[in-house]
Parts: C-alpha cells; structure tokens; sequence
C-alpha cells in the first residue's frame, strides 16, 4: 500500500479530516482501507507540470549560474535569449562553466522554495486518479533535492542531466532532446509527454518558453507570464493560472471536459481551438 508521502507526517484521522475538508463527496477515506490507487473515478488525463517558475517560483538553473558559473554564463543567456542558440547548446555551455563544490551546490539548493500549494495540488489530483509528472528543461539533480525536501520525490521526472565530473565540476546531458523540436531544447516536453500519455489527454502546467513545444498541442493549458501570452495570441485551449492555488480550484473542470466526452481527435480537425475552450467556458 502506498502512503502519500507529503501527508506521511499525518495520522490517519488527521488525513481523513483533510480530505473531508477538500473533497466530501469523494472522501477515499470514507472506505476503511486505505487506498489512493486511482480510487476516484478515472480521468484521462496526464497532468505535467514545469518546474522552474513552475512548481519552484524561481529559475534554479539560473540561480546556480549567477552563483557559481565563471562569468561569461552571462554572453551565452543573451546568445540564447536573442534566439541564436537553442537551450539545449546554452546550457551545455553554461553547465561548463560551473565551479561549484558539491556541498556549495547542495546548499543554496536547499534554501529553494516551492509553490507552497503544490504538494496539495499532487495529492487533489491522485485523488481524483490522476498522474501528475514533471518534465523540466532544468536540471535533475536539482528538482529531485528540491522535491525531496518537499516530501515528493516519487514524482516521475523527465529533464536534463546533470553528471558530477568530480571536484567543483558538472556536465549536462541530454537524454529527452530531440532534434526536430523546433525550440531546441534539451528536454523536448512535447515528446516526452506524448510517449508517457499513451492515449490520454494532456493537460500542461507551466510558465515559459521551455513550454511552448507543448503547448501546441496539449488539449488544455495552466499558463501564467510568458506561456499565457504565448497561449492567447496563439489561440491554444489554456486558463490563466498564476499559482497552484488557481490550479487547484480549476482542476474540477477536467471532469466537465471528460463527461461531456469531449473527442480530441474530432476537435482538433474541426476547430482545434474553439472546441476544447468553448466546453471550458460554457
Ligand atoms: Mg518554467
Ligand atoms: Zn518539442
């Protein structure tokens, strides 16, 4: 039996009036085992969520850079900020430059903070059924000791990775890259997120350019900051979503768009656009 680990420090009663609390009607708790396994009615859909600006308020990978990088990370962010390299090439270099003793890195790691609703937000969606995974174009070392400290390193999780070449020294490499992705990108969140669906909607929690491949073509969007203007002027199914908070309240729409059996394949050859948005907001 698996115990949700961001809520292991409750005891039972304490979980049972919780989930009360959130969702009365469909209280797993209401049985007398305990069980989270896809208890709730089964929604198709995988929820991704981005991590850096995302699920951390801050861009981590920007952080250890302006830390602890030698300073010409500066020339190759505007290379790559001026569309001349992808982030894939820019971070490769960047990660280069880095000085860093392991203890050095592991402790401004650790004074990184995370949307402080985001662990509710996993446990409202296992709740409901549904898996929740990150795919970041960030660094795995970095997410996974930042979920860690957070209770939620058993969140599948698809980024770049980082290689301890010993001493204060790193290399980054790039196991999700593809080299049609238009962004080039080191995580290529398009597909990657297509092979773990398997069939199912997507629905992508993000921020910014990393999310832009996605975005094109997940069913819906969580956008915020550069990721909403992207998703308005593109006409992309999204709801503004500036924190977990948000996401949390809009998570319920899922189900509208499931039991209306909203048919993806359908929408998309008609009217990609309106369809899916018309079901949100009517
Ligand atoms: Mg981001
Ligand atoms: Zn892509």
């Amino acid at each position: 039996m698996r115990f949700f680990t961001p809520f292991r420090h409750l005891t039972r009663s304490k979980l049972a009036r919780y989930l009360a609390s959130q969702n009365p009607k469909a209280n797993p708790m209401a049985d007398s085992k305990m069980s989270f396994a896809r208890s709730a009615p089964a929604n198709d859909w995988l929820v991704i969520c981005d991590f850096d600006g995302t699920i951390a308020h801050v861009d981590v990978t920007d952080g250890v850079l302006s830390r602890f990088a030698l300073p010409q990370w500066e020339a190759i962010e505007a290379d790559w900020k001026a569309g001349r390299i992808g982030s894939r090439e820019c971070m490769a270099r960047q990660v280069d430059l880095v000085r860093a003793p392991r203890e050095a890195l592991d402790a401004y790691l650790d004074t990184v903070e995370i949307d402080p609703d985001f662990p509710a937000f996993v446990f409202d969606c296992r709740a409901r059924g549904l898996e929740v995974v990150v795919i970041s174009d960030g660094i795995d070392y970095s997410i996974r000791r930042i979920l860690q400290r957070h209770g939620l390193d058993e969140l599948p999780l698809a980024s770049n990775r980082l290689q301890m070449l010993g001493g204060d020294r790193y290399a980054l490499e790039f196991p999700e890259a593809n080299p049609k992705c238009s962004a080039g990108s080191g995580t290529c969140k398009c597909r990657v997120s297509s092979r773990q669906a398997s069939g199912r909607s997507r629905l992508l929690i993000g921020d910014g350019s990393s999310d832009f491949c996605l975005a094109a073509e997940a069913d819906l969007v969580f956008a915020k900051d550069k990721l909403l203007t992207r998703c308005i002027d593109q006409r992309l199914p999204h709801r503004a979503c500036p924190d977990f908070a948000s996401a949390r309240r809009l998570l319920p729409q899922l189900d509208r768009l499931s039991s209306r059996g909203v048919d993806r394949a359908a929408n998309r050859n008609i009217n990609p656009v309106i369809s899916l948005e018309t079901l949100v907001n009517g």
